[in-house]
């Protein structure tokens, strides 16, 4: 589904991104970890063409994307016909001057994807989906940090996103409230949504991820699937590097 090639990105005299490729496929979950500052926000901000990149492609389903060679920058019309990629930020992002159902109705309905009434009635449902039905009606200052979260996630799904992008979506969150945020995602995962999740939660990582990748200094030093994994040897970066977050 995405494909990056090549893809590359230096702030000043840093190289952030540093010759990344990766291909997600269709349906698969891949979790994006690694040591603070080593590129994981920057790569998965240059997916959703938050971030522009110094070189390299991004495909999407086989269309160019975003292709610096060619000055290719689909982003314009992709936005406008239907938003393929929903995002989810570690800072949940809501609007605060707005209901719970008013935050996840805006955007499909900005985009004409249907009436108020349905509109408003597919929020419920989605809310129903990550137990939050039944705050509705509240602001996002009337929810605890995990609840707005869960919100958010229900109001990147309303747009029916192809892919769902999780930057970090546990790490603004008291201990406590982290467990209701990862239920919310991994029921997402078992629902067959394509993922890439950057995380610090590396338990969840494992049980959740077909693919795990690791970014050191700007570089993807290792990709793993979840079988190789679990057969590596003990000295395996991605596995040394797991033990030490726990
Ligand atoms: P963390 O786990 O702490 O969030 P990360 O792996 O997500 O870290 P990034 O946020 O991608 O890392 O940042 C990688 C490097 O790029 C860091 O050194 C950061 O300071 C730098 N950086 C990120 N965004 C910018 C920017 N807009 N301008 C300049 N430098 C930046």
């Amino acid at each position: 589904v995405i494909e990056l090639k090549n893809v590359t990105k230096a702030f000043g005299q840093k190289t952030v991104l540093d010759d990344i490729s990766l291909d997600v496929m269709s349906g698969e979950v891949v979790s994006v970890i690694g040591p603070s500052g080593s590129g994981k926000t920057t790569l998965i901000r240059t997916i959703n063409a938050l971030q522009d990149i110094d070189s390299g492609s991004i495909r999407f389903h086989g269309d160019d994307w975003i292709d610096t060679e060619r000055g290719y920058r689909l982003v314009q019309s992709f936005h406008q016909d239907v938003v393929h990629l929903g995002m989810v930020f570690q800072s949940f992002n809501l609007f605060p001057h707005k209901t719970v159902l008013e935050n996840i109705v805006m955007a499909p309905s900005y985009h004409g994807m249907g009436s108020t009434a349905e509109l408003e009635q597919k929020a419920l449902d989605t809310l129903a989906k990550v137990g939050m039905s039944v705050h509705a009606r509240k602001y996002p200052h009337q929810l605890s940090g995990g609840q707005k979260q869960r919100v958010a996630i229900a109001r990147a799904l309303a747009m029916e996103p192809k892919v769902m992008l999780f930057d970090e979506p546990t790490s603004a969150l008291d201990p406590e409230l982290v467990g209701e945020v990862l239920q919310a995602i991994e029921l997402l995962a078992s629902e067959g949504m394509t993922m890439v999740i950057v995380t610090h939660e590396m338990r969840f990582a494992t049980r959740i991820s077909d693919r795990i990748v690791m970014m050191e200094d700007g570089q993807m030093v290792a990709k793993v699937t979840k079988e190789e994994l679990f057969a590596a040897a003990p000295d395996s970066r991605i596995k040394k590097f797991m033990e030490q977050s726990e």
